[in-house]
């Protein structure tokens, strides 16, 4: 097996280990690769070794590996899926709805209106999570929790869009009791807005919640998404941009 194959089995053999020990079914979280700053040809190996979902910072790197995925001799012949999980401008709305299947980072309801007005028709609806910041950073984005049930009505009636649950990025914690204590603030809230039984709510399942330091927590926390990137790929190195 290549090293991204191995790689990838250890971050699936650790999620399986995680849902045991929180008493959860092994096949209630699922895996996203994040592939920033790696080339369409990591993407491939790890598409090989079994991966399907694959998540993207940078719009514009993100939409080139798309295109270099889907072209006749690329290597790799099925369709992968693919999440935006990095801050969408509005300049870059359109790119984000023509070529991805999933974002994660809705924190504004003008970001969405804009995404569910280019959503392409050929195209299905276009999956959405509401980026919440959850541990309160000054300069962080994320609709502050207070805020949340209000974008997540407004978003849920948007024609072109799918609402599928939140998303949050804490701030790096020093250990597993750490980690857990703000995942859980975000499942809190994941489950007072189910509960909340809103219309357009009815695919809301999925809280994108965990990354290679700790996923464990996550899961412990509730995390039906983690979005592993260093643990699959390696050390990344950014290019200047
Ligand atoms: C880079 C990134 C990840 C993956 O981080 P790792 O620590 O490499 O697993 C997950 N989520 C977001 C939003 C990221 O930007």
């Amino acid at each position: 097996m290549t090293t991204i194959g191995n790689n990838l089995q250890g971050v699936l053999d650790r999620i399986a280990q995680a849902c045991a020990s929180a008493g959860r079914p092994p096949h209630s979280v699922r895996l996203l690769a994040v592939s920033k700053t790696f080339d369409a040809a990591a993407v491939r190996e790890a598409a090989r070794a079994g991966q399907h979902a694959f998540g993207e910072n940078y719009i514009q790197e993100g939409v080139e590996k798309i295109a270099a995925l889907r072209a006749p001799g690329s290597g790799w012949e099925r369709p992968l899926e693919w999440h935006c999980i990095g801050p969408v401008q509005s300049n870059k709305t359109r790119l984000v709805a023509e070529h991805f299947d999933w974002v994660h980072t809705v924190d504004r309801l003008k970001t969405a209106e804009r995404l569910s007005q280019q959503r392409p028709e050929h195209l299905p609806a276009l999956q959405v999570c509401i980026q919440v910041n959850v541990d309160g950073g000054a300069n962080k984005a994320g609709v502050p929790p207070a805020e949340a049930q209000a974008l997540v009505r407004a978003v849920a009636g948007l024609p072109r869009l799918r609402l599928r649950g939140l998303m949050a990025i804490p701030e790096p914690a020093p250990d597993f009791a750490a980690q857990y204590a703000v995942h859980r603030q975000a499942r809190e809230l994941f489950e007072r807005l189910r509960a909340a039984g809103d219309a357009g709510l009815e695919a809301f399942d999925t809280l994108s919640l965990g990354m290679t330091a700790d996923l464990e927590a996550a899961i412990h926390a509730g995390s039906t998404l983690v979005r592993v990137g260093s643990g699959i790929f390696g050390h990344r190195s950014y290019p200047a941009r």
